[in-house]
């Protein structure tokens, strides 16, 4: 079985989390900054109501998929452990689905490309990690360029892979607030997602554009995986 990013290149929509007074659990994530918190319950999201895209990601990178994606995904024999209900900001359930693994891969191999790292939290290391991009020059007329994730793997035997098809990475995007503070608002950095190729066909069946699957390499686990 083949893992995958999946990460999106489309427009962001509508807001979710934090600001929307969606619960987190704090109990195993960074006292210093926050990141590692769990979303717990519905997903309060705003602006999302009339969405009509089978996946998308909020401009508070929370990752959305609709019911007949979900249902699909199930149908086709993928686990997946686990996603969260969505509402809107007065509680009316959408017919959305936040992904919400509640597995975490460890922490890639340091010689993974793809990722590069601003102003990170010292105490966990664990957030500010960004899409690394090598800008262009429009006069010159070289374009930017993201850098593609090439991400490397030990240790993740077949045990921990057979209990889900979506699992989260240890390195979290962007940066964490545990405090609202000045201009700060609370905020906690979101992991990338992994999927399994059942999931990345599915999405492939639904002509979903503008997501990307980045393969990962998994070595060394003491079962040789297929
Ligand atoms: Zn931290």
């Amino acid at each position: 079985m083949k893992y995958y990013i999946l990460s999106h290149r489309s427009v962001h929509k509508g807001q979710s989390g934090e600001g929307m007074g969606s619960t987190y659990d704090l109990s195993n994530a960074c006292k210093s900054c926050g990141t590692g918190a769990v979303l717990i319950g519905k997903l309060y999201t705003k602006g999302l109501k009339n969405a009509t895209n089978d996946c998308l990601y909020t401009l508070d990178g929370d990752n959305i998929i609709s019911k007949k994606l979900y249902e699909t995904i199930i149908k086709n024999g993928a686990i997946v452990n686990d996603v969260s209900l969505v509402s809107d900001g007065k509680g009316q359930e959408l017919p959305l689905f936040c992904v919400n693994p509640k597995l975490s891969f460890p922490r890639m191999q340091p010689f993974s490309q793809g990722l590069t790292i601003e102003g990170q939290c010292p105490v966990c290391k664990q957030n500010d990690f960004f899409n690394d991009v090598i800008i262009g020059n429009l006069e010159k007329g070289i374009q930017t360029y993201i850098v593609p994730l090439k991400f490397h793997y030990n240790g993740v035997d077949s045990n921990f892979l057979n209990q889900s098809d979506i699992f989260h990475t240890w390195e979290c995007m962007g940066l964490s607030n545990i405090k609202a503070e000045g201009n700060r608002v609370i905020r906690y950095a979101r992991p990338l997602l992994i999927v399994s190729e059942r999931i990345k066909e599915v999405f492939e069946n639904f002509k979903i554009k503008k997501v990307l699957f980045d393969e990962i390499t998994i070595c060394n686990g003491p079962v040789e995986l297929q």
